[in-house]
């Protein structure tokens, strides 16, 4: 069979696909694993292997297993082709090292220009085109999302700026495509957002040197002539303990070692910033540059105090160290070290001052850091969508760019990993649906009758955590609402009192630390209980907020201008606001939008774990395939149809068992003429006929789930 042939078939709804079950055991719910044969299969389905890298759609490689799927990938990745669709899904191979000309202002005029994009090679332009002409087209929804996933150094920040940079391109509100000079032009102000989101909110982790530490939902505003006008970022989940914490090797946010600052400094912003030479931060491993007054707060140390009455004292240098940080945040020196060792408690209408411990006094110290960059990043957001967001008049349509954070699985997992698995949960969910809801519709399309019955969705993993009153976050919630202290072990014991019933949670009895299990779509994941309640909290001291309402900075002074202290001292929690029910809200707002959008996924995959140029390993491709719900998609597949025959290939091969001499004749004349398509159908469905033996005239192979053909 010719995988060029049948892509395009598909593509152009020619109805040129006879699809039939697979035979005996291949149809079998799950595919076979990893280490199952694949010379089998091979053999089984007559794929010629030197022809794996040819297959531009894995759909279309028969059988649809992981294992045939992951070798040609890896056919394709050796051969330097690193896109390929599955689907409605776009898989992008990391090549790790720039690939010349693969996204040149050529490449996007080819795309831009083409007769039918789909007919050209796999590429993310032809995602970005067809989304870019469905603006213009009678399909509802006309808005567009091109939702772009992927684990941690796979390439999602780099798609999404090429998909931007091909919008700024192509939708330039003039000279389409001419020249690249946008001095200062809309197109270039939001390509220019990227870099500083990017400086603020990435960081170097050990899994990627430009690792974002949040998510980022773009929408790229057009008018009705299709120009770019404008456009709004809106982001998510900003991993803002890293500016207080840096795991092991890993880094603190790009900003802080922006070299640029540095060096452009005048000796007046160094004295004005007081930063000296050769200055060194813990809170900067590894490095001395120096930046902006929060960093100064992390080389403040408290002494344990002398009486057990007093406040802790400041350490060594520490005073130094506390004197520029207030300078800096311009608030009194005093007030910001009483902010930190002294905590403010009710007694009714009494104030009662009591000393923190040392250890409470550095997680104030860190909470002022957090609370400060976090606010920073907020402002940052607004600020950007100020200078980049058309006004609301002048723009009609969008396409949204969403750049999230993928399913993670880490020795450890907390708070963090339980809301971004639950968002990829979330996105799974809204991918099947439109899977689903797209293959029907080419089934539709090509006249067979189908009903998917088999197929589970995540329904049920999402209803563990997001069902209310008994779903993982609402018992969260109730518990940090409780105005007492976060036991890890009483919290474990209500959810399985809560939840034992539930098939996707459970615990290992034997375990010594307080934990969950959660079974995912895309794996198991143990999360751990210990911490959890006092990061869904996240408590801000009231003290830290006055303090920061009080400083003499004007930015400062406006970011918390609106922030209403937390006492919660006296008010007790009920009214907090948790992290969950934060992240809750805007992914709900978030899956709106996507709801109301034509929706285009793009799964990126990190072929291995060291970011080597070029290098495949198969068993890290195979569980993002699976991660990243590829093997999903692949199932769903297989649920259906999975062997999709150009009606001309079917023909060509079954053709010459057939006794009719229309049948015979056809055969031969195929190679100088294809036939018409009907004439084509025809003739498959008497093949097949003769081959079963039946008188039946139509279409033989209806989508009845376990009929099997004995071909
Ligand atoms: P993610 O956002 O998924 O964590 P990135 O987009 O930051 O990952 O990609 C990680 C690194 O991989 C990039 O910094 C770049 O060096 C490399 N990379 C990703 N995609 C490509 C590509 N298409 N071509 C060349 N290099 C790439
Ligand atoms: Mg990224």
């Amino acid at each position: 069979m010719n995988p060029e042939e049948s892509r395009r078939g598909v593509k152009h709804g020619h109805g040129s696909f006879k699809k039939v079950k697979r035979v005996g055991k291949e149809s079998a719910p799950h595919p076979p694993s990893l280490d199952d044969s694949l010379e089998g299969d091979l053999r089984a389905f007559l794929i010629d292997e030197d022809q794996l890298h040819t297959y531009d759609d894995l759909t279309k490689v028969n059988p649809v297993t992981p294992t045939t799927v992951l070798k040609c990938l890896q056919a394709r990745y050796r051969a330097q082709v690193f896109y390929t669709h599955a689907g409605c899904t776009l898989v992008a191979l990391n090549p790790f090292q720039p690939i010349p000309d693969l996204y040149s202002l050529d490449v996007m005029r080819e795309y831009h220009s083409a007769a039918q994009p789909q007919e050209s090679k796999p590429h993310v332009f032809i995602v970005a085109e067809e989304a870019y002409r469905n603006v213009q087209g009678q399909l509802q929804p006309v808005n567009q999302s091109l939702v772009v996933s992927g684990e941690s150094g796979a390439g999602k920040t780099w798609t999404s700026r090429c998909l931007m940079k091909y919008y700024a391109t192509v939708a330039a509100s003039s000279s389409v495509l001419k020249s690249q000079d946008t001095v200062d032009r809309i197109e270039k102000r939001v390509l220019d957002s990227n870099p500083i989101m990017e400086a603020f909110g990435n960081a170097c982790t050990l899994r990627n040197h430009n690792s974002s530490r949040f998510g980022k939902y773009i929408q790229l505003q057009l008018d009705r002539s299709q120009f770019l006008v404008g456009a709004s970022v809106q982001t998510y989940l900003l991993e803002k303990t890293r500016v207080a914490c840096q795991p092991a090797n890993e880094r603190n946010f790009h900003i802080f070692y922006q070299a640029s600052m540095m060096k452009g400094a005048s000796g007046e912003q160094r004295k004005e910033w007081k930063m000296s030479h050769g200055q060194s931060f813990n809170w900067l491993p590894k490095t001395e540059k120096t930046l902006e007054g929060i960093l100064q707060l992390g080389n403040i140390h408290f002494d344990a105090p002398v009486k057990e009455s007093e406040p802790c004292a400041l350490e060594g240098r520490s005073k130094e160290f506390l004197q520029r940080a207030a300078g800096l945040l311009c608030v009194p020196a005093e007030e910001l070290e009483n902010c930190l060792a002294v905590r403010t408690l009710m007694a009714g209408k009494q104030s009662i001052l009591k000393p923190c411990s040392r250890s409470e006094c550095g997680v104030r110290r860190d909470c002022l850091a957090k609370v400060i960059y976090a606010h920073l990043f907020e402002w940052l957001t607004i600020f950007i969508n100020n200078s980049i967001c058309a006004d609301n008049s002048t723009w009609c349509n969008f396409i949204g760019l969403l750049d999230v954070y993928g399913f993670e699985c880490f020795q450890v997992n907390n708070l963090e990993q339980l809301c971004i698995n639950y968002a990829n949960e979330k996105l799974q969910q809204h991918f099947v649906a439109h899977y689903l809801r797209a293959q029907q519709e080419e089934y539709v399309s090509e006249g067979l009758e189908w009903s998917f019955v088999r197929y589970q969705d995540n329904q049920s993993c999402l209803d563990l955590i997001e069902g209310n009153p008994t779903g993982v976050f609402s018992l969260l919630n109730e518990e940090c609402r409780l105005n007492r202290a976060s036991d890890a072990g009483k919290f474990r014991v209500r959810l399985e009192k809560e939840l034992s019933d539930h098939g996707n949670i459970s615990w290992d009895k034997f375990s010594k630390e307080p934990h969950f299990t959660v079974t995912h779509y895309a794996g198991r994941v143990s999360y751990q209980i210990e911490g959890m309640m006092e990061k869904n909290k996240d408590p801000v001291p009231p003290e830290i907020i006055a303090l920061l309402q009080g400083s003499g900075n004007p930015l400062l002074g406006q970011v918390f201008e609106d922030q209403e202290p937390e006492n919660t001292a006296t008010r007790g929690l009920s009214k907090v606001v948790t992290v969950v029910a934060k992240f809750k809200n805007s992914l709900e707002s978030l899956m709106k939008i996507l709801h109301s959008t034509t929706p285009h996924y793009t799964r990126c995959i990190k072929p291995n774990p060291d970011c080597k140029p070029l290098t495949f390993h198969k068993k890290e491709v195979i569980m993002q395939l699976e991660a990243c719900g590829i093997v999903e998609t692949i199932h769903i597949s297989a649920a259906g149809f999975p062997i999709r025959i150009p009606f001309s290939g079917f023909i060509q091969r079954y053709g010459l068992i057939s006794r009719s001499s229309q049948i015979k004749q056809l055969v031969h004349s195929m190679d100088s003429e294809p036939g018409h398509d009907d004439l084509l159908r025809t003739a498959v469905d008497a093949i097949v006929s003769e081959a079963l033996g039946s008188r039946s005239t139509g279409p033989v192979y209806r989508g009845e789930r376990d009929s099997h053909t004995s071909l």
